[in-house]
């Protein structure tokens, strides 16, 4: 028996996006690992299928990197205190490096640099400065160049290793023994060596300072975690930590607490706020039997309950995996860089080295320093950082944003792909109505009255669990009216119901659902159009094959689908109404909420088919449906939206999940999509194009025209503020605020 399981790792010793790939193929290639994802942004990777820990653990290690497996959120803290120190080391060896580099380098910008000749031991104790510089602060390139070398790899690590060393063993050779190069050429780079290394572990700090912030949207789900729990064991009532909780105990919440797992209520009332989970703003009132959802907070009450939903089954800690996971996974967008990052440390090596051969064969004296300079630059230059975290980190800052708005979205191609949403189309029932009907009207034929009617509705809604059924069994409850028993009950979907009630046949439903049996339908035909002219669905109510009675209700349209529908409208979107109920009660439904086309008279099994149609037509479409008779159109669509209630995340079959169930979660995804697709597109094309210009310029392209080369020093800042840059632009998308769109 296999199992699938899903496991997180830290990872350490990743220096850039290309090593991203290497550690992605170590894991894929361990026995039972069926996909693995690594999250350069964030340090880990999400591996699943049927293997241990131990063993990816050690795949990783295998490829000159580390790991460690990620359990609980006490790992969680772990790592982040880890990785405080780490950036303050950082901080740490660039104060050390930069102590003896800038010095150094503004003497020599200013002139002031005593001559090589005159001064040998002076520059003899330089080099020693800068060997321990390079030891003290720049050891971690060195010990990573050193590893991916051994398994036949090259990382940012090999350039900056490559590009430093060369710097200093050139100028230890020309300080000993200056004669073997003409004079002209002469000149030491002991300052480009300890300025890069400064700069680099500055660029870091600064980069894992940002990134630190990208990741708030997690913690601050997982902050709304309780700690304790107060339950009651053998009469006793005892706080315990939350993971201690077992199903079925029976735990005390008192007013102000938060409440610790999911559960319903056995005793008391009070009202929560849920709004940290659902967006909506007023608490909800829970009695006995009422449901209630780990992390929300109670108000004012005090109830007991009994846990039914624990650890990661709670809806919270389902939210937490969920954002996680989407967070980690790469859209399409970020494809394109990940293959270009795989191949550009070698790329760039082999450009060093035409540019050393082409410099040796036609490059002016001094060739050594020319040639030296210019390599250097190149393999300085061109870090493939900035390419490599372009899309994850926006992903991650984009997925969390739609987080901290309800909106629970499934992966990065979702959030790519919801931008690029021209129509969309919206279920009537429960999406854009509140799904709650409530009975407005009865009619009755000759002979019959009002309670009779509903007797007979109510009796064979009984067994259906449809809204309106339930809308219909409500009232009748309401109203003292007592039920009979049904017998060969079929519910018909789309159309209504029928039974036999003292051996009578029963029909229930909408108007199709009796003229397919021939019933004569005339009987009420004006006071069902004005019903339905009124937004009202009416139903018929047959017995014996004739008509016997109407009965209406309405489900109010939720207060902000009008706006909400406004705002897609503003995002040049066209809105599109699919429904099951009858043209005249969806047009007036429409009309009201300002809705460009309604699809009416839809069976439940067609509506998947609709959503394809206006695919045939190129329209990129989004279904937004709440879930149950909607579940195929969700999965056709090209973004489906499930209208979840928040405590409900069981909603799998949909690629995004608004918790707040208003329609404004589309428009938002829709605004984030947007501002996270272009956030990459502007990081992706800071990345290229630095390294397409950067890159020609450092080999020397421009050397033989404008005698322009770049200084050491220069690529060194320049590859540390690019992913600097990037982190920064991401974390923009942080202050996004897509109502105001
Ligand atoms: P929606 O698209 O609004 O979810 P359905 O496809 O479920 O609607 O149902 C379409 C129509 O069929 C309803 O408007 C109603 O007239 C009729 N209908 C469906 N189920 C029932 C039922 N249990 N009782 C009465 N009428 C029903
Ligand atoms: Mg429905």
């Amino acid at each position: 028996m296999s199992q699938e399981n899903s496991i997180r790792l830290s990872i350490s010793g990743m220096s850039c996006a290309g090593c991203v790939a290497s550690v992605e193929k170590a894991l894929a290639a361990v026995p039972g690992v069926t996909q693995s994802a690594v999250n350069f942004a964030e340090h880990t990777a999400l591996v699943k299928g049927d293997v241990q820990a131990t063993q990816l653990v050690q795949a990783v290690k295998d490829a000159g990197y580390d790991a460690a497996e990620l359990m609980s959120e006490a790992d969680q803290e772990e790592k982040e205190a880890a990785e405080l120190l780490h950036y303050r080391q950082l901080l740490k060896k660039f104060i050390v490096a930069a102590l003896l580099g800038f010095p150094l380098f503004i003497s020599s910008v200013m002139g002031k640099m005593p001559g090589l000749e005159s001064n040998r031991e002076f520059w003899f104790v330089i080099a020693v400065l800068c060997l321990f510089v390079m030891i003290y602060s720049g050891r971690h390139f060195y010990i990573g160049a050193w590893k991916a070398f051994k398994v036949h790899n090259a990382n940012m690590d090999t350039l900056i290793a490559l590009g430093t060393g060369a710097a200093w063993v050139y100028s230890l050779l020309i300080t000993l023994f200056p004669s073997i190069v003409p004079e002209t050429a002469r000149h030491v780079y002991f300052e480009p060596a300890a300025i890069i290394i400064a700069l680099i572990n500055l660029g870091s700090a600064l980069e894992m300072r940002a990134r630190g912030k990208t990741s708030e949207a997690i913690k601050r789900l997982i902050g709304l975690q309780a700690k304790t729990a107060r339950v009651i064991r053998d009469g006793e009532e005892r706080d315990i930590p939350i993971s201690e909780v077992g199903l079925d105990e029976t735990i005390r919440v008192r007013p102000g607490e938060k409440i610790p797992v999911d559960g319903l209520v056995i005793d008391g009332h009070s009202s929560v706020d849920e709004s940290m989970l659902t967006g909506e703003p007023l608490p909800v009132e829970k009695t006995a039997g009422s449901e209630v959802v780990g992390g929300t907070i109670n108000k004012n009450g005090s109830f007991l309950y009994q846990a039914k939903r624990i650890g990661k089954d709670m809806a919270l800690s389902q939210i937490i995996e969920m954002v996680r996971q989407a967070q980690n996974s790469k859209p399409s967008i970020g494809r394109l860089a990940d293959k270009i990052s795989a191949v550009f440390v070698p790329t760039v090596l082999i450009i060093a080295v035409l540019t050393f051969l082409v410099w040796f064969n036609i490059g002016p004296e001094p060739k050594a320093s020319y040639i030296l300079v210019t390599t250097m630059t190149v393999l300085i230059i061109a870090c493939p950082c900035a390419l490599g975290l372009a899309t994850p980190i926006s992903i991650m800052v984009g997925v969390g944003k739609a987080a901290e708005y309800g909106i629970l979205i499934r992966n990065g191609e979702v959030l790519q792909q919801a931008g690029k949403i021209r129509t969309v189309v919206l279920d009537k029932t429960g999406t854009i109505t509140e799904g709650k009907p409530t009975v407005t009207g009865v009619m009755y034929g000759d002979g019959w009255d009002e309670k009779q009617i509903l007797s007979l509705a109510a009796s064979i809604e009984t067994q259906s669990e449809h809204p309106l059924a339930e809308a219909i069994v409500e009232y009748a409850k309401q109203q003292g009216v007592e039920t009979s028993p049904v017998s060969n009950f079929q519910n018909v979907a789309g159309h209504g119901v029928c039974g036999e009630i003292n051996s009578q046949a029963v029909l229930f439903g909408n108007q199709k659902h009796l003229q397919k049996q021939h019933i004569e339908t005339h009987l009420f035909d004006n006071e069902a159009q004005i019903m339905a002219n009124k937004g009202h669905t009416a139903m018929y109510l047959a017995m014996d094959k004739k008509l016997i009675g109407l009965i209406s209700v309405s489900d109010p349209v939720k207060k902000d689908s009008k706006d909400a529908i406004a705002r897609l409208h503003k995002l040049n979107i066209k809105v599109v109404m699919l429904t099951g109920d009858n043209q005249r009660t969806a047009n007036s439904v429409a009309h009201h909420v300002g809705v460009d086309e309604v699809i009416a008279d839809v069976l439940p099994q067609h509506k998947a088919d609709k959503v394809k149609a206006l695919q045939a037509k190129g329209h990129v479409v989004a279904m937004v449906g709440d879930g149950i008779n909607d579940a195929p159109a969700l999965a056709n669509a090209n973004v489906g939206f499930a209208i979840g209630t928040g405590t409900d995340v069981a909603i799998e079959s949909a690629d995004v999940t608004l918790m707040a169930g208003s329609l404004h979660g589309v428009a938002n995804t829709i605004t984030i999509s947007r501002a996270t697709v272009s956030n990459i597109k502007q990081n992706l094309f800071g990345a290229f194009i630095y390294n397409a210009i950067g890159i020609p310029i450092a080999a020397g392209v421009l050397f033989p025209y404008v005698g322009l080369l770049l200084n050491p020093v220069f690529a060194g800042t320049a590859m540390a503020m690019s992913s600097v840059t990037v982190v920064t632009n991401a974390n923009r998308l942080r202050f996004l605020k897509p109502e105001s769109i």
